[in-house]
């Protein structure tokens, strides 16, 4: 693989030289001895650069930097942290050691977004920050990854509130010189002659009636490269040149032309970078135009269409994220057709297959998930609930089978440990778990030692987060005040509020709607009894942006903003300006309760909860998204939801549970006697041992490993064997299925009415048994190429459940229908209890119900 790897050359005195390949690896921002090394260097400008150390080392003064290379005491810390820079990179790898066979493999994941650090914004939310978080892991745990991304120049805003509470969205550009950023170079060819200096690296594509140009930029994530492509270039038109400028900004011509850029243009750019890789990790719907590069490339290279894209479907896996059909990216058909009318002019013959592969009959649109789903054999969700919430939602893709047969998989999300972890928190846990816990933190037993922490260290350290959270509160309302203008005795009386013996809860994300931020403000005045109790009072913190474009988000800002301003709720319930990586770390570390009540089931996974958990801070969720499968009835509280198709009742439901909750529950245990709560701490450890070995990046990308990548890289090597030999056969029966399915017909069953089975004696044999036999006929597909399955239906505690019962055959008759048979309960009547159905099956398939044909009899 091609990871080469060089930092900025920033002038530094030798002795401490090697700051400037620190602070070009993003390694720096999940290890808190390198971020205290360049804090030291210079306190104030590190805060100032926004925790940029690319920035930092440029503008630091020379003589502060020649002192340091004097400091015995500094040079102590550098050489420590290089120590630890590469012991890193030398450690042996769990993928190594895991799948040796596939460490020279590379897996290449495309993502709209990726959240790395405060200081990089091209992240909007929970998307980006896994994105961020699966790259680390990946890194970490030595998983052969690149990442493919676009470079947003003006990056994700920044956001300020004015006097009424209004939403600015400042622009939060990318000075791409002063951050840990570098060109991507060309791989060097061994000839011409090695002294050739690498060039920076290029790639075109055509794009409506014009070729576009792109340049290569690369993030090194620890091990993992991230390749970041930028338009801002002067060979290309000023419309061009805007498309790579914004994250999701711009109307619907932009927002494909940036996925043809991300899809297209990364698979064209892991070609310049010389990477083959092994398989395609579409993170969201928005990346999905890459299966149409591959495709060209199988058809450029002498394949036809279907098998052409069996290959791309091997070596293709998609992770979908969204669990509302309206939020699926689709394009008008005029539209699609114009950026791709150059595609489609060299093409002719593939162009109504490849419109096919994104085709909505019902909307008549192009839409993004449903070529993802189209072209990638394995598909998952992102918790257990969305897994089924997806599997429900394309179940029309599968024909006539049953929800939880879709083959749709889930993986649940998780968070990187090392990033979100309290530095604080690292110290205490590396004191009373195992020593080596921080690589082997999915494992649950390191976590049992949690129980054996002191109560008091627990809490002291969470004070001290709670603390500290309320500096930055602090700060962050007075520089709001301070520019809207306020008198200064204003701005001074902030430092009043908040109390850190209060019971604080935290409320930050993305203010999409249905995350339903203002709905603890249904009844004011309970909220008001919980927030001036006389002596067991509640503070609320609120953070987040709202897309700019979003105005119901942007009118639940203001809803806080004005509730925040009411004289009973000043300095009690605060609004907190521009939720990023950073200020999110301080919430998360530093509030006791984390609170989330989105409308079930429209959050896929959420992960700030799980930041939270691994902190001690105690989750009070809907249980939507993770939290579905997180909450035990001991580590959080989840509030009562019943899914109704009303939302004000449900809505209404939710609130009542919170209101009761937290005045019969979370109130009174965190206002215990003592000097410190102690079945609060008890609950904090219980979150903390019960959801910090799960929900976290490394075990979700292991996941991801065992169950996709590696079956994946499986597959695509299988597929190309033998010049596309299996993908041949794989595609070519495919095909003949289709041509020949309508042939297969389910002749007759005989369902016999019971007769007296002899049960070896001794047995408790319960219900009686009969046999089924069933005739069906196949026409030109050979029968051991199909399976037919009895299906009946069993109540169980937790409602009605498909059985599949496999039918053997038993007798091939002459016109060459095969009679199969199964034993099953006697009181089953064909017809009204079970039915019979045959389905298309092949070891070479990835899985079951690959092909949609299933007849039902
Ligand atoms: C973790 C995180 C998110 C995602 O939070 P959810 O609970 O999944 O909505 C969004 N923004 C930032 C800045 C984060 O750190």
């Amino acid at each position: 693989m091609h990871t080469k790897f060089h930092s900025k050359s920033i002038e530094l005195p030798p002795a401490i030289n090697r700051l400037s390949e620190l602070a070009c690896n993003v390694w720096f921002s999940w290890n808190d001895s390198a971020k205290s090394l360049f804090s030291a260097i210079d306190p104030e400008l590190w805060e100032h650069s926004g925790h940029n150390p690319v920035r930092l080392l440029m503008e630091v003064q020379r003589p502060v930097l020649d002192a340091l290379a004097h400091n015995g005491e500094f040079l102590n810390k550098y050489g420590t942290v290089m120590e630890q820079y590469d012991h890193y990179f030398r450690t042996p790898t769990w993928f190594e050691q895991r799948c040796p066979e596939y460490a020279q493999k590379t897996i290449a994941y495309f993502s709209a977004e990726f959240g790395f650090c405060e200081s990089l914004p091209i992240y909007s939310g929970g998307l980006g920050i896994l994105a961020g978080d699966h790259c680390k892991s990946a890194s970490d745990l030595g998983v052969p990854l690149v990442g493919i991304g676009l470079l947003y120049k003006k990056g994700y805003f920044r956001q300020k509130f004015d006097a009424q509470g209004r939403q600015l969205a400042e622009s939060a550009a990318c000075h791409v010189s002063r951050l840990p950023i570098v060109p991507a170079l060309a791989p060097v060819q061994s000839n011409p002659p090695a002294e050739r200096t690498p060039e920076e690296l290029y790639v075109s594509l055509p794009m409506a009636d014009r070729t576009v140009r792109l340049k290569v930029w690369q993030v090194q994530v620890g091990r993992v490269p991230v390749f970041l492509l930028d338009a801002d270039l002067e060979d290309n038109s000023s419309w061009d040149r805007e498309l790579t400028s914004q994250l999701y900004g711009g109307n619907q011509d932009v927002r494909i032309a940036q996925e043809i850029l991300l899809g297209v243009g990364g698979v064209k750019a892991l070609r310049a970078l010389g990477i083959a890789a092994g398989t395609y990790h579409i993170n969201e719907g928005h990346a999905a135009f890459l299966s149409f590069e591959r495709l060209k490339e199988q058809l450029d290279n002498g394949l036809p269409f279907h098998v052409a894209l069996e290959v791309v479907r091997a070596s293709t896996i998609f992770t979908t994220h969204t669990p509302v059909p309206a939020g699926h990216d689709a394009f008008p058909l005029p539209m699609f057709e114009y950026y791709f009318s150059r595609l489609f002019a060299e093409y002719p013959h593939a162009k109504a297959a490849l419109t096919e592969l994104g085709w909505d009959v019902h909307k008549q649109l192009f839409n993004m998930t449903y070529l993802a789903m189209n072209t990638a054999a394995l598909r998952n969700g992102v918790s257990k609930l969305h897994g089924h919430v997806s599997r429900d939602m394309f179940r029309a893709f599968h024909g006539n089978i049953d929800v939880h047969e879709v083959p749709i998989g889930h993986i649940t999300n998780g968070v990187h440990l090392q990033t979100w972890l309290a530095p604080e928190l690292k110290e205490l846990y590396s004191r009373f778990l195992p020593e080596t816990w921080i690589s082997r933190h999915t494992d649950k037993e390191v976590w049992k030692s949690i129980d054996s922490i002191p109560e008091e260290s627990l809490w002291s350290v969470h004070l001290t987060l709670k603390k500290r959270l309320f500096a930055h509160v602090h700060a962050n309302l007075r520089e709001q005040l301070r520019r809207n203008g306020m008198p200064s005795e204003k701005i001074e009386a902030v430092q009043t509020f908040l109390s850190p013996e209060a019971l604080t809860i935290g409320f930050a994300r993305r203010f999409a709607t249905y995350k339903r931020a203002t709905l603890i403000f249904s009844d004011l005045d309970r909220l008001n009894r919980l927030v001036n109790h006389p002596d067991r009072p509640v503070q609320f913190l609120f953070a987040g942006k709202a897309h700019p474009a979003d105005h119901s988000g942007q009118e639940m800002i203001r809803e806080i903003y004005r509730v925040s301003r009411m004289e009973s709720f000043r300095g009690k319930i605060i609004l907190l300006e521009n939720y990023d990586m950073s200020l999110a770390q301080s919430l998360i570390q530093g509030v006791d309760v984390w609170l989330n009540n989105p409308r079930r089931p429209y959050e896929a996974s959420g992960t700030s909860g799980q930041k939270a958990a691994m902190n001690g801070v105690i989750n009070f969720s809907v249980p939507d998204g993770w939290w579905e499968e997180g909450y035990d009835g001991t580590n959080g509280w989840s509030i009562e939801n019943h899914d109704h198709a009303d939302p004000w009742t449900q809505d209404r439901e939710n609130t009542e549970s919170i209101y009761r909750l937290l005045e019969q529950e979370i109130v009174p245990l965190y206002y215990q006697h003592g000097p410190l709560p102690a079945q609060w701490v008890a609950r904090m450890k219980r979150s903390i041992r019960t959801l910090a070995p799960v929900y976290n990046t490394d075990r979700m990308v292991m996941d991801y490993v065992n169950e996709t990548y590696i079956p994946s890289l499986q597959r695509t090597q299988l597929f190309a064997d033998n010049d596309y030999a299996e993908a041949t056969k794989v595609a070519d029966y495919k095909k003949f299925i289709h041509q020949s399915w309508h042939h297969v017909r389910v002749l007759e069953v005989n369902d016999t009415p019971p007769r007296t089975l002899n049960s070896p004696s001794g047995t408790t044999s319960t219900a009686p048994l009969k046999e089924v036999t069933a005739t069906v006929r196949f026409g030109p597909i050979w029968y051991q190429d199909t399976a037919i399955e009895l299906i009946h239906y069993e109540e169980r505690p937790d409602g009605w459940h498909q059985v599949v019962v496999p039918m053997e055959p038993a007798r091939q008759l002459g016109d060459g229908a095969v009679v199969y048979r199964a034993m099953i309960p006697s009181h089953l009547k064909h017809g009204p209890h079970f039915s019979i159905r045959v389905l298309p099956v092949s070891a070479n398939f990835a899985r079951r119900f690959e092909v949609p044909f299933v007849t039902k009899f």
